[in-house]
């Protein structure tokens, strides 16, 4: 069994490969239309979104891309654009009501039963739509020394019986990391189910090491994986792999899209996504609405084309691919069917 103490094992290993891959993602926005052969594009990159916000991308996940195509789907959730730059009303920095809904240290706290932990502010990949990108990681993140003070929070209210990892992405995190976590956990009877929210094993799918399914693995508690794929060309040969390890571990699998203009607004793209999820073992659960955060209204889709969309998708999915189409209303007791 692993536990916090026996992980960061002796002799020290050397840093696993993910973490070599990790650091070596794009970061400059020339560079990116230099590997997929599109020149041309630098004359959109943006001014000032880029500097807050920096473009960051694994090199796997740009194998994925298609070059010469600046329409690429994948392209266009990493590639910042000068239409960030717009302001746009109704569009604002934090439109999900996070701010209001701090629980504890590092912990947001909306619906019942329900913890989130903002356990990290690091992602292996900028999502140009990503709803906290104006989140004060700084300040909020639960990570280091403010466990112990979450863990505290969390013994205290008996109602929470899952915990949900999130962050940015939890999983860009040492495994050591979070297995003292865990560990700290376990002292907590009421907590019986551990969720993961992550884009790592999509984008970073070496992430999905030995040591990782060993640690999910011992965990005691029930364990969710929601995943994160907003197309069906995300999913690759080793992605498939990834997900499937993640299955043994004995983890069920859900997977969350936002739907984007220019991205997924499709129903054969997103009936794709669905076969392609379910043919590595995750099931999908939402298709969120765009959340409105400045600097993303051009991925907005209006709600009636969304209710389209869905109801075009209802029609050649069986109904267990189906995602739910929701929308994150801040103050609501839930995510809202949209
Ligand atoms: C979305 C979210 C959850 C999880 O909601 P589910 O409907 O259970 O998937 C929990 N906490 C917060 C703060 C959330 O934003
Ligand atoms: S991985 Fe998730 S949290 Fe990180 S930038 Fe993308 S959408 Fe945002």
């Amino acid at each position: 069994m692993i536990t916090a103490q026996s992980l960061p094992t002796q002799p020290v290993p050397a840093a696993p490969r993910w973490q070599a891959l990790w650091r070596d993602a794009v970061r400059d926005p020339h560079e990116l239309l230099a590997l997929l052969g599109l020149p041309a594009l630098a004359a959109r990159l943006p001014a000032a979104a880029t500097q807050q916000f920096p473009l960051r991308v694994p090199r796997g996940f740009v194998a994925r891309m298609r070059p010469g195509d600046p329409d690429d789907p994948l392209l266009r959730q990493v590639l910042p654009l000068d239409d960030e730059d717009r302001i746009v009303p109704g569009f604002d920095l934090d439109a999900v009501g996070d701010g209001a809904a701090r629980g504890g240290p590092g912990i947001i706290h909306k619906y019942a039963g329900r913890a989130l932990l903002v356990a990290t502010g690091s992602c292996a990949v900028h999502c140009r739509y990503c709803f906290r990108r104006h989140f004060p990681y700084a300040e909020e993140t639960a990570a280091a020394d403010r466990w112990r003070a979450a863990l505290e929070w969390l013994a205290a209210d008996t109602s929470i019986d899952e915990v949900l990892l999130s962050g940015g992405d939890p999983l860009s995190l040492a495994t050591g990391k979070l297995a003292e976590f865990s560990e700290g956990l376990r002292a907590l009877p009421h907590v019986r189910r551990l969720r993961i929210h992550t884009r790592l094993p999509i984008v970073l799918p070496e992430r999905v090491d030995a040591e990782l399914l060993a640690w999910l693995s011992s965990l005691p508690q029930q364990r969710v994986v929601v995943v994160h794929a907003n197309h069906g060309n995300e999913i690759d040969a080793a992605t498939a792999k990834a997900l499937a390890a993640l299955r043994d571990t004995g983890a069920t699998l859900f997977n969350q899209a936002v739907l984007l203009r220019g991205v997924n607004d499709d129903a054969g793209v997103l009936a794709e996504l669905s076969e392609r999820l379910f043919a590595a073992g995750t099931l999908p659960y939402y298709l969120h609405q765009l959340d409105r955060v400045a600097g993303t209204a051009h991925f907005e889709v209006a709600p009636e084309r969304a209710r389209t969309l869905h109801a075009e998708l209802a029609a050649r999915l069986p109904g267990y691919l189906l995602p739910r189409l929701v929308r994150e209303v801040a103050g609501a007791a839930s995510k809202l069917p949209l």
